[in-house]
C-alpha cells in the first residue's frame, strides 16, 4: 500500500495518512492495544518500546490529523485541555500570556487558578481588537492565545494580525481551532505556530471519545512538546485514537450538513419574537463576517442567542425532545448549552456580565438530524 499524501482535504480524511495497515490489508487501521513492545536484543527496536511514548495506532491518527492541518507534525492527547496544558509547559515561571478573554471556560481555569500559582501570568483582552493586544503586551509576554471564533461569542480575530504582532515580538502564536476544525480553517497556513483542538468535538463528531491535539510545523517547537507529552503523560489511548479515526471519515460531510442546517436555524432564530440577538459567523450582518470569509471556507454550526426574558430558558431547556441539553459541542446530535452554568461557569461573574455570558445567552451545537425536527423542536419551545 503506498502513502497516499498529496491528495485533497476529504481523501485524507477518509484515507488517514496511510490508508490501511500495510501488514494485513484492513482497511480499518488495527488498534494496538498494548502497553509495552518486545525487543529483540540489547539497541533493537521496532521503533515502538511503551505507548506513553508511541503507539501505532497513535501515530496514523497524529500523522493523519498533521496531513489535514497542513502541519509537520501532530501529537495527540488525552483531552483538549491537556493539549493545551502541554502548551503552556513551554512557558517558564514570570511569563506572561495573552489570550481570547471570550473563551473556553476550561481554558480560563487553566491560566487564571492552575498555572498562576506557578507565577504564568495571563491577561485576557478582546483579541478581535489589535489596541487591546498591544496594550497588553508586557516585557515578559511570551504567548498569544485566541480563538477565532470565540466561545460563546462567536468573536472573530484577525488571524493575520495575531501572527505579525507574533513575529514582530517574537512571541508563540497559538489558535484553537476547535470550532472550524481544519476543513474550514488551516491557522498553520497563515503563519500561526500551534494550533490546538479539543478532538472531542468536531474531529471525533459522535460524543463518545475524549482528545486532544497540537499541530505545528516547527520542528523545535514540536521536540520540545514531544518532550512534554511523553513525560506528563497525558497521551490518547489506542482506542481513543481509533475513534477519532473513524470520526475522520465523515468530518467533511458532517462539517457541510451541521453547517448547513446551521446557516438555516440562525436566519430563523433571527425572525423569532422571543429573541433579541443570534450569533452566527454566518450571519453578513455578524461583525467579523468579512475577516473570518477571509481567513476560513466556512462559517461552522455553532450558533449562540440571547433571549429577551430569562424566564423561558428553564422551558427551553426542559422541553427540547430532538435537542438534548448537554455540555459539549461538535457531534452529529445538536446540544443545546446554558454557558452561564456550564461551559463558562468557571469564570467570575463580573467577566460573565462584561461579556454578556449572562442568564439570558443558550449556546446551541448544530448537529445532522432532518433540520424540520430541528426547527419544529425550538418552536415547540420558543413559540408557546
Ligand atoms: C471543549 C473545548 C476544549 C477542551 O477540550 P476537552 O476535550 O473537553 O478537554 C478546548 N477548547 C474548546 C474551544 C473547546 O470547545
Amino acid at each position: 500500500m503506498s502513502n497516499f499524501n498529496a491528495c485533497h482535504f476529504e481523501t485524507s480524511a477518509v484515507r488517514g495518512a496511510s490508508g490501511g495497515d500495510e501488514k494485513t490489508g484492513a482497511i480499518s487501521f488495527p488498534i494496538y492495544q498494548a502497553a509495552t513492545f518486545k525487543h529483540n536484543g540489547l539497541h533493537e527496536s521496532t521503533g515502538y518500546d511503551y505507548s506513553r511514548l508511541q503507539n501505532p495506532t497513535r501515530e496514523e491518527l497524529e500523522k493523519t490529523i498533521a496531513l489535514l492541518e497542513c502541519g509537520k507534525e501532530s501529537l495527540g492527547f488525552s483531552t483538549g485541555v491537556a493539549a493545551i496544558t502541554a502548551c503552556i509547559n513551554l512557558l517558564e515561571s514570570g511569563d506572561h500570556v495573552i489570550l481570547s478573554e471570550d473563551l473556553y471556560g476550561g481554558t480560563f481555569r487553566l491560566f487564571n487558578d492552575i498555572y498562576r500559582i506557578y507565577h504564568i501570568e495571563a491577561t485576557f483582552v478582546d483579541t478581535s481588537k489589535e489596541d487591546e493586544i498591544i496594550k497588553a503586551i508586557k516585557n515578559n509576554t511570551k504567548v498569544i492565545f485566541v480563538e477565532t471564533p470565540s466561545n460563546p461569542l462567536m468573536r472573530i480575530t484577525d488571524i493575520n494580525m495575531i501572527v505579525d504582532i507574533c513575529k514582530k515580538y517574537n512571541f508563540i502564536s497559538i489558535v484553537d481551532n476547535t470550532f472550524l476544525t481544519p476543513y474550514y480553517q488551516k491557522p498553520l497556513n497563515l503563519g500561526i505556530d500551534l494550533v490546538v483542538h479539543s478532538g472531542t468535538k468536531y474531529l471525533g463528531g459522535h460524543n463518545d471519545v475524549l482528545a486532544g491535539f497540537i499541530v505545528a510545523n516547527n520542528e523545535e517547537l514540536i521536540s520540545k512538546l514531544r518532550i512534554i507529552q511523553k513525560s506528563t503523560g497525558a497521551t490518547l489511548s489506542p482506542f481513543d485514537s481509533w475513534l477519532v479515526l473513524r470520526g475522520l471519515k465523515t468530518l467533511h460531510i458532517r462539517m457541510d450538513r451541521c453547517q448547513e442546517n446551521a446557516i438555516k436555524i440562525a436566519n430563523w432564530l433571527k425572525e423569532n419574537k422571543n429573541i433579541d440577538k443570534v450569533f452566527y459567523v454566518g450571519l453578513k450582518e455578524h461583525k467579523g463576517y468579512d475577516v473570518n470569509q477571509l481567513q476560513s471556507r466556512g462559517f461552522g454550526a455553532m450558533i449562540s442567542f440571547r433571549v429577551k426574558d430569562k424566564n423561558i430558558i428553564p422551558k427551553i431547556l426542559s422541553g427540547v425532545r430532538v435537542i438534548s441539553f448537554a455540555e459539549s459541542l461538535g457531534g452529529v446530535e445538536t446540544l443545546v448549552t446554558y454557558p452561564y452554568t456550564q461551559t463558562h461557569a468557571e469564570i467570575p461573574l463580573e467577566i460573565k456580565e462584561k461579556l454578556g455570558v449572562d442568564e439570558y445567552l443558550l449556546r446551541l451545537s448544530i448537529g445532522i438530524e432532518k433540520i424540520d425536527d430541528l426547527i419544529k423542536d425550538l418552536e415547540n419551545v420558543l413559540e408557546e
